[in-house]
């Protein structure tokens, strides 16, 4: 199962998605994505546990979910 992570899932002005294999390759990305856009040198826990409750699951084929209801 595809995970995907949005940064406006957690409420953040920010267009950026991505997805991954696995919960431990996404959040991997998604760190790297918080130090380059959101200057964030390291997520915190409360920032993690944040990110990890807004992964969802998605079908591979449809890892971009373009008719996701909002
Ligand atoms: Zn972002």
């Amino acid at each position: 199962m595809t995970k995907q992570f949005a940064c406006k899932d957690i409420g953040l002005q920010c267009g950026f998605e991505a997805t991954a294999e696995s919960e431990d390759e996404l959040m991997a990305k998604v760190a790297e994505h918080a130090k380059a856009a959101h200057n964030m040198q390291q997520i915190d826990e409360a920032t993690a546990a944040k990110v990890k409750a807004a992964i969802k699951d998605v079908p591979a084929a449809e890892s971009a979910a373009p008719q996701a209801p909002q």
